[in-house]
């Protein structure tokens, strides 16, 4: 779990590749999509164009020690696998989302970022200073998970309310994404 920097991709770039991810898996362009369904179809392609590449998941105790604290899930970048909380799987089987699925969802970011080519990222010193705020892939998968969970299309063309009944998403992520895909609207 050592501080890493990723090669820098654009948040443009990172929205594209959330939007190819959501067309590969089979998912419509805009819409909800389950947390857990988009693992298992995650890790059912190949991740890389030469098709020999697989990603892998694994459904864990909440007591796992690995796992960092607050978050529902976790990525070894090295064994290209996400380990996710039962309590997290279980609140999905309520129809509870929130925080969590756009942790899966951030997740399946590093997957895809990540993973594919590790050479995108490389291990920096705890101190170091990041030059560029894309140049964390932290942030990468963040922005990948806003477009995955929330696809802009939709969000400039809705209100929070409904985007928060749409995709079971935290209000202050709705808010978030309305007024980053629309900037001239604020509700
Ligand atoms: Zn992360």
């Amino acid at each position: 779990m050592s501080k890493r920097a990723a090669k820098i991709f654009t948040p443009g770039w990172i929205a594209g590749k959330a939007a190819g991810l959501r067309k590969y898996l089979g998912f419509p362009a805009i819409g909800f999509v389950h947390p857990m369904d988009a693992l298992d179809r995650v890790v059912s392609k190949p991740l890389d164009k030469s098709g020999t590449i697989y990603g892998d998941y694994e459904i864990v105790p909440d007591s796992t020690r690995f796992i960092p604290d607050g978050n529902a899930a976790y990525t070894d970048l090295d064994q290209r696998k996400i380990y996710i909380r039962e309590r997290a799987v279980a609140q999905f089987a309520r129809g509870k989302f929130g925080i969590e699925a756009f942790d899966v969802f951030h997740e399946i970011g590093h997957l895809v970022i990540h993973c594919v080519n590790k050479d995108v990222t490389r291990i920096v010193p705890d101190d170091y200073v990041y030059k560029n705020a894309m140049e964390d892939p932290e942030r990468q998968a963040d922005v990948f998970a806003a477009e995955f969970y929330v696809p802009a299309e939709d969000a400039k063309r809705k209100t929070y309310v409904d985007i928060i009944r749409e995709y079971g998403c935290s209000s202050s992520m709705a808010m978030r994404r309305v007024k980053e895909c629309n900037p001239t609207t604020y509700y």
